[in-house]
C-alpha cells in the first residue's frame, strides 16, 4: 500500500507525516536533551535534535529548511540513551524523506563552512545524490 506522505497541510501537517513515517510519537519527548548531549554532530547542526523534535511538536514553522537531519548520520546515539525509548535517528529520516518529496532544491551544502563540511558526515552527501537521483 502506498503512503502519501505530502506534508503541504502545513505544521502539524507536517507532524503527523513524520509520526506516521518514523512510528515514533513525538508528544513521548519530555525534553530532557539527552539525545543532543550525546550526538556526535551536534556542532554542524543548525537546530539540536531535542529542540528539532520541539519544533515539530508545538508546529513551529521551517523545519524542513534546516540542515540538522541531513548532518545526523544515523548513529544511534541518541536511540540507544533516550530515556523515552524515542527513535530520533528514524525521525532524521523521516524528515529527509519528506524533504525528498516535498522540495525541490537539494540540501544547502554550499551555506555549510568549510569546517562544517570538513567533518561532515557521507550520509550528507549520499543524500543530497538522493535528491538529485529521486
Ligand atoms: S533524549 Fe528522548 S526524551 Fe530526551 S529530549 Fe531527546 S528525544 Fe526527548
Ligand atoms: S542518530 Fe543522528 S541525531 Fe542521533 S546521535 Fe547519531 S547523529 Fe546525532
Amino acid at each position: 500500500m502506498s503512503m502519501n506522505i505530502r506534508a503541504n497541510g502545513g505544521p502539524d501537517e507536517l507532524l503527523r507525516k513524520v509520526e506516521a513515517l518514523s512510528a515514533q510519537r513525538l508528544a513521548n519527548c519530555y525534553q530532557c536533551g539527552t539525545c543532543s548531549g550525546g550526538c556526535p554532530l551536534v556542532g554542524a547542526m543548525d537546530l539540536l535534535p531535542d529542540m528539532l523534535i520541539r519544533h515539530l511538536s508545538v508546529g513551529l514553522p521551517g523545519v524542513l529548511e534546516r540542515q540538522t537531519f541531513w548532518v545526523c548520520v544515523g548513529c544511534d546515539t541518541c536511540v540507544d540513551r533516550c530515556p523515552r525509548g524515542i527513535d530520533v535517528a528514524r525521525i532524521m529520516e523521516a524528515l529527509r524523506q519528506i524533504h525528498l518529496r516535498e522540495r525541490s532544491e537539494p540540501p544547502a551544502l554550499a551555506h555549510l563552512t568549510d569546517t562544517q563540511l570538513g567533518e561532515l558526515p557521507p550520509i550528507a552527501l549520499v543524500a543530497s545524490m538522493r535528491r538529485s537521483t529521486s
